[in-house]
């Protein structure tokens, strides 16, 4: 392996020393290389920069000036206010930070600072800094005249030990010798760099820390993202091509015994986009490929069917076919449902979960190793030892993302290497769902069946919430049933919102005492929540008082009305799968919003109101709340570290990373040809630990 220069440790860079090398480190900065692609988090100039002079009261403002004074004054009702008066070449202002004295340690006179905040007034115009950042601790006004030569400031993360100004002076003195040092491990040549358009290595990371406009900041960071994005593909497409080529696949033949007679017996078509996604499965499954696929689709848009299809394939072909869902409520459900579809075709329907009886499970598992049990649904009690298949072709993981990497795979383990498709009803946006899976080929359900009608979402402000039970109660009169929604279980002191014990005790008691009404959330134990979900599917309970443990996959047609209490405190993703349980069935539905929103909530209430489409949805959720925290739902236990890629605006450049990393191994699995060796490098660089695995294996 070639060694790259910025493989050495950060402590042997000018001015890093040993105490700064190990403060960095705990910044997860530990190579010449980690520092390099330490980028700021923010970038100012001209055009964000205001000269002193020309503050506004009442506007916001960044500036850049000279601490002059400084010292903690105290008002009357004692509250400490540490204040600074900042002077740039137009003039002087008072910066005040009330309540917070603890600044008089990080501020020294003499300091360059940039700071940004709200303009107010208090005996002159004074500046509230929501945030600060010292550039420089040298007192001369350099900083202040570069504004004008249209200079950027960079700042940095920092961290308590090691100050932005500490920072910026390690990149003073390293980062040309730095610069020049990742020249070698440019990986695309120029004729490819022009095809996509994008910055060389060298010129991206120049243009990160030194930018001359902030739309270079742009470009750099492209660069930078195509690299993340790459890389993170080509891990991708080794694990593709070893799940798929390394165990060759089962070639499952198709003799129409028993998938005609389904289809024959379906009450309605399958929809165009359930006919697209089973012909790719259908492709997989026949070819001696195994098949690593995942189904989106939006609430409703019919996934279950389409997997039984699938499963039948594989019984058709002399394999078992095995369902496994995240809650023993969703596999009863879809014991249920198929059991019900496969009766007339004469394959009955096993189903183990972590309920039955120590002799029920011993039965199921001898059918399971005899054979004679051909479709199999479960829940993780699939997954536990002792659990033989006699022949397993085919393994459906539904709500995928319930679990986690290893339970996912656990069931495909086999010697037999069964094909697998998982099944994920939370829509997440197709760049999300490259990034994060793109080991997996997609299938996305297009559309929903016809004559759906959509459900009515209105808002209502919570004084009008007995105009909004008067609604419920005209469902009920119908012989409809209800559920009412509460983000929380208890009472919080804290907080003001409504919880479902609170509201379960109302309800009942006092708004509808002639009906029955249920409460189900996460503290019950699964037998308590069970029994509270069979009664409402049965019909007996009328309305089902919440929390978001029903959000998964619960299916019960007769179920018109869903009132949501503090819906701003869901996400967009979530609420869209509440919304999914009622507006079932054919009739008309309704889901009402109790809620008086504003600023950032009314804006997402008002898209969840205007658009039912899941996926359209989960685009906005992710520019809202940003992908970091979407990777946190998503994951578990895949973390792609994306610094610079913006799953919100890169999709072209994903599409592209996956393209070429797929060619890559495709042509050269192994990447021993020459030309792969600078990207194996740097593939090691990245994903040391990940290519472990694969040699292990
Ligand atoms: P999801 O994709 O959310 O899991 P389901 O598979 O539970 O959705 O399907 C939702 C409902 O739509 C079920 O009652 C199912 O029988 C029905 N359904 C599925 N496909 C069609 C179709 N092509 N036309 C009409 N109804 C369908
Ligand atoms: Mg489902």
């Amino acid at each position: 392996m070639t060694y790259f220069k910025l493989n050495k440790p950060v402590q042997f860079l000018k001015g890093v020393g040993p105490s700064r090398s190990e403060a960095l480190g705990r910044m997860g900065i530990f190579t010449a290389r980690d520092l390099l692609y330490h980028g700021p988090r923010r970038y100012d100039d001209a055009s964000t920069i205001q000269a002193i002079e020309s503050l506004e009261v009442g506007s916001e403002a960044t500036v850049v000036g000279t601490v002059r004074s400084r010292g903690v004054i105290s008002t009357k009702s004692r509250l400490r206010i540490f204040q600074a008066v900042l002077q740039d070449q137009s003039g002087m202002i008072t910066c005040a930070w009330p309540g917070q004295p603890w600044i008089e340690r990080k501020l020294q006179d003499g300091d360059v600072v940039l700071a940004t905040g709200s303009v107010k007034f208090f005996h002159g115009r004074q500046l509230q800094p929501r945030e600060f950042v010292v550039l420089g601790r040298s007192g001369n006004h350099t900083k202040a005249k570069e504004l004008s030569t249209g200079h950027i400031f960079v700042s940095y993360p920092a961290s308590e030990e090691i100050q932005q100004w500490v920072i910026r002076g390690v990149f003073e003195k390293n980062l040309e010798s730095l610069l020049g040092s990742i020249a070698e491990e440019e990986y695309l040549d120029s004729s490819q760099l022009k095809q996509l358009t994008l910055l060389g290595i060298q010129e991206a990371l120049q243009a990160l820390h030194k930018p001359d406009s902030l739309e270079q900041v742009e470009q750099g960071r492209r660069r930078l993202a195509f690299d993340e994005l790459f890389f993170l593909q080509v891990l991708y497409a080794m694990g593709r091509h070893r799940q798929t080529t390394l165990n060759t696949g089962i070639s499952f033949q198709r003799d129409n015994k028993f998938i005609a007679s389904l289809h024959d017996a379906l009450p309605f078509d399958l929809t165009e986009g359930q006919v697209k996604v089973l012909r790719e499965i259908f492709g997989d499954m026949s070819s001696p490929r195994r098949m690593n696929r995942l189904l989106q689709g939006d609430v409703g848009s019919g996934k279950t069917i389409v997997c039984l299809f699938a499963m039948l394939l594989a019984v058709e072909g002399g394999y078992q076919a095995a369902l496994m869902a995240p809650t023993e409520l969703l596999a009863e459900q879809h014991a249920n449902t198929l059991g019900r579809l496969l009766e007339p075709l004469g394959i009955e329907i096993y189903l183990l979960t972590g309920k039955k009886s120590d002799k029920e499970r011993r039965i199921i598992l001898q059918s399971l190793k005899g054979g004679q049990a051909r479709v199999i649904v479960g829940t993780h009690a699939l997954i536990q030892k002792g659990v033989v298949f006699e022949k397993l072709g085919l393994v459906v993981v539904d709500e995928q993302h319930r679990f986690g990497v290893k339970q996912r795979m656990a069931l495909g383990d086999s010697e037999l290497a069964p094909d697998t498709l998982l099944m994920s009803a939370t829509p997440i946006p197709r760049s999300l769902a490259m990034a994060l899976y793109g080991d997996f080929d997609l299938s996305i359900i297009d559309g929903l069946p016809v004559g759906r009608k959509p459900v009515k979402t209105l808002l209502y402000p919570p004084r009008k919430r007995n105009e909004v039970y008067k609604k419920l109660e005209s469902e009920l009169m119908e012989g409809r049933q209800a559920y009412v929604v509460y983000p929380l279980i208890d009472d919080s002191d804290k907080i003001d919102l409504r919880s479902a014990k609170e509201g379960y005790e109302k309800l009942s008691k006092e708004v509808f005492p002639n009906r029955k009404v249920g409460l189900v959330h996460g503290q019950l134990s699964s037998e308590e929540r069970d029994e509270v979900m069979q009664s409402f599917i049965s019909g007996e309970t009328e309305i089902l008082v919440a929390t978001t443990v029903i959000e998964v996959g619960i299916d019960v047609g007769n179920a018109t009305i869903m009132l949501i209490e503090n819906p701003e405190r869901f996400g967009l993703s979530q609420l869209h799968q509440l919304r999914g349980r009622v507006g079932r069935g054919s009739t008309e539905s309704y889901c009402v919003l109790i809620a008086d929103p504003e600023g950032m909530a009314a804006e997402r209430i008002e898209i969840f109101m205007k658009t039912s489409d899941g996926f359209i949805l989960a685009k906005e959720d992710l520019r809202i709340r940003g992908q970091g925290d979407f990777f946190g739902q998503q994951q578990h236990g895949r973390d792609p570290v994306l610094k610079f890629a913006d799953l919100t605006k890169d999709e072209d450049l994903l599409v592209e990373a996956q393209h070429r990393a797929r060619s890559l191994i495709e042509i050269d699995p192994g990447l021993k040809s020459p030309e792969a060796q600078p990207v194996v490098e740097l593939l090691g660089c990245r994903y040391a630990d990940r290519l472990e695995l694969f040699s292990a294996g």
